[in-house]
Parts: structure tokens; C-alpha cells; sequence
């Protein structure tokens, strides 16, 4: 006997900051929503320590804790969260279609409106010594870490504009900040490369890598060689950042969704619809500019408010039509 197919009115996929507003918005608008988590349930944030920049917490909170304070908000309102990797979408092209998505491989659900909300992973060098010190003095996030790092000496590798926004960042809270460029030359925009070259605490290394990351439980020091000459060179510094791109989780939409040429769900104007209707996109999926917890959840609010009225025109579309 074949099972029966589910059908919802509002899924979710992808459960950080982003996934959890729009579903704390969604059940309240009685969306009925269901998220699916993905492998790894809270997102980015329960790999961060503590955050200190999300509003309403004056003495901060850690990652881990605040994600399953938002999965208790979103479920004391009647979401329904599930562990499962959604593996596969064939989304309607038609106003008011159905979408049908796979779950694990094998289960298949019907929806009425999808929340893309699959966050996107930074890049790491994938260094032994930078792994393992990743927590530990190694970030990926200078707005979310930098402050545990004032008045000390610090370096940062990339050379695009997110290397040159948090090394001019990093600069205003460090002593020093030694930056890494793998080229002769930077790939970021003419204005950042002024700024990051105009701050007297910023040193630029071109033509340099990480040799290795130095430190047992906490970063000490850094390796440094330069590709040009293989002249290798040690620094002392406390924290590491990393700055080399992120990459969107967006390989299951591939082919359904319009992206931008990096893989990026592209959002329609101000709001929150993607290039299908009924579909839906929020958080760092759809954001290489701003990544920020804050943002990801106001765009997760954007994403259950367009819902609500995209069914609420459908709805009555179909009743004008009968
Ligand atoms: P980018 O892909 O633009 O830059 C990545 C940088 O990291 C490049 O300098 C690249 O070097 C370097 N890199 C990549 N892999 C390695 C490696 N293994 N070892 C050493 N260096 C490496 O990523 P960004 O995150 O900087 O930016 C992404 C997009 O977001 C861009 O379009 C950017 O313009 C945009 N953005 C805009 C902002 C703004 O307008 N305020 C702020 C932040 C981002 P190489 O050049 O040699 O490839």
C-alpha cells in the first residue's frame, strides 16, 4: 500500500535564525509550518560562542543556547520540527501550484508555500593545525569574534571585500592586524582597499599564505610563507580570521531557483520571493552582504508575512474563481 502524501501549507527548510523566525511568524499566522532542520540543526550560530550583537541580550547568550530558545519559541506556537535533510525540490510554476520536496531520499511532501532558509558555510584553508583550532582562537566571523580580541594582535587571510571590511574592522578593536592576500594584489573593491590601506594598525602581506596555525588549545602564533620565494615567517597573534568566501547551501535548488552567479537565491526586490511562486528566501542563502544573525531573522519575518499573503491571494483567487 502506497503512503499517503503530506501536504502543508508552509514548510520550512533550514533551521538557524532565519528558518526559526519565519517560523515563529508562520505559526502564528496559523501557516501550520514544519521545518526541517538539516545536519546541522541552529545553523552557523551553534558553532559560535557566545553573541554579544543580537538585541535583548545585555549579557549575551551563547549560539547553542539561543538556537533552542528560538526552536522552543517557534514550537510553543505549534511548529512542527523534524531532523531531516531535505535531498530534492520540483517547485510549481504556477500561482498558487504545488511543490513537492524529498525529504532524506525517501519521504515525499507536498506544499502550498516554501521558507528557503539553508543558510550558506564559510570557507575554511582546510589546514590540520586551522581545524583543530577552530573555536579556539580561529573564526570565520570578525563581527561575531572580534570583540574577544581587543587590544590584541591579530591576522586575517583573504583579499576581497569581506577580508577588507573585517580587517578594517578588526583594525578599530585590535593593536594589529597582519592581512594575508594570496595575489600580488587585492580583489576587492578600489574603496575598501583605500580604507584598509589608509589604517596605520592594517600591515598587508601579498603573495602570502598560512603555512600553519601554532597553538596547542588556543591560537599563538601564525606561519606564514611567501608563494613567490617558499620564505616562511612566524608571527604572534591571538586570533585568526578567515575571510575567503562563503558558499551558499543552495545545491539542491539548482536548476529550479535563479541564483546569481555564485550560487546565491536571488530575492525580488525588498521582499523575500524568489523566481518561483509560492517560494520563498531568507537568511544568508539570499545575503552575501550583511550575514548577520539580526538580519537573517528580520528577513525570516519577511519570508512568513509573504507567505501568509501570497496564500491569502490565492485563496481568494480560487474563491472568486468558484
Ligand atoms: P570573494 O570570493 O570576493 O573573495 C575571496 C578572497 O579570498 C579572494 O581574495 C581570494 O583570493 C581569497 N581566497 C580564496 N580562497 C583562498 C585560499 N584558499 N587561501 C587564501 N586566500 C583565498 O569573497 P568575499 O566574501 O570577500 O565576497 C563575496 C561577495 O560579496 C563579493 O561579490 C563581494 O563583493 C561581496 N561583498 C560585498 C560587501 C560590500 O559591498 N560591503 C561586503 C562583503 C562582501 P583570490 O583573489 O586570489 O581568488
Amino acid at each position: 500500500m502506497s503512503e499517503q502524501i503530506e501536504r502543508l501549507k508552509t514548510l520550512i527548510i533550514g533551521s538557524g535564525p532565519a528558518g526559526y523566525t519565519a517560523a515563529i511568524y508562520a505559526a502564528r499566522a496559523d501557516l501550520k509550518p514544519v521545518m526541517y532542520t538539516g545536519m546541522e540543526p541552529g545553523g552557523q550560530l551553534t558553532t559560535t560562542t557566545e553573541v554579544d550583537n543580537f538585541p535583548g541580550y545585555p549579557e549575551g547568550i551563547d549560539g547553542p543556547t539561543m538556537m533552542v530558545q528560538l526552536q522552543q519559541q517557534a514550537e510553543r506556537f505549534g511548529t512542527e520540527v523534524r531532523i531531516g535533510m531535505v535531498t530534492e525540490v520540483d517547485f510549481s510554476d504556477e500561482p498558487g501550484g504545488i511543490h513537492r520536496v524529498t525529504v532524506d531520499n525517501s519521504k515525499v511532501i507536498e506544499a502550498e508555500t516554501v521558507i528557503i532558509s539553508t543558510g550558506a558555510s564559510a570557507k575554511y584553508l582546510n589546514l590540520p593545525s586551522e581545524q583543530r583550532l577552530r573555536g579556539g582562537g580561529v573564526s570565520a566571523c570578525a563581527v561575531c569574534d572580534g570583540f574577544f580580541y581587543k587590544g590584541q594582535e591579530v591576522a586575517i587571510v583573504g583579499g576581497g571585500d569581506t577580508a577588507a571590511e573585517e580587517a578594517s574592522y578588526l583594525a578599530n578593536i585590535c593593536k594589529k592586524v597582519t592581512m594575508l592576500v594570496r595575489k600580488d594584489h587585492m580583489r576587492a573593491s578600489k574603496a575598501m582597499q583605500h580604507r584598509v590601506n589608509s589604517l596605520e594598525n592594517i600591515e598587508i602581506r601579498y603573495n602570502t599564505e598560512v603555512d600553519e596555525v601554532i597553538g596547542d588549545q588556543v591560537v599563538e602564533g601564525l606561519r606564514m610563507v611567501n608563494n613567490q620565494t617558499g620564505e616562511k615567517e612566524e608571527i604572534s597573534i591571538t586570533g585568526l580570521f578567515i575571510a575567503i568566501g562563503h558558499k551558499p547551501n543552495t545545491d539542491i535548488f539548482k536548476g529550479q531557483l535563479e541564483m546569481d552567479d555564485t550560487g546565491y537565491v536571488i530575492t525580488q526586490g525588498k521582499s523575500t520571493k524568489t523566481s518561483k511562486p509560492g517560494v520563498f528566501a531568507s537568511g544568508d542563502v539570499q545575503d552575501k552582504e550583511y550575514r548577520q544573525a539580526i538580519t537573517a531573522a528580520g528577513t525570516g519575518c519577511m519570508a512568513a508575512l509573504d507567505a501568509e499573503r501570497y496564500l491569502a491571494l490565492v485563496d481568494s483567487k480560487e474563491a472568486v474563481a468558484s
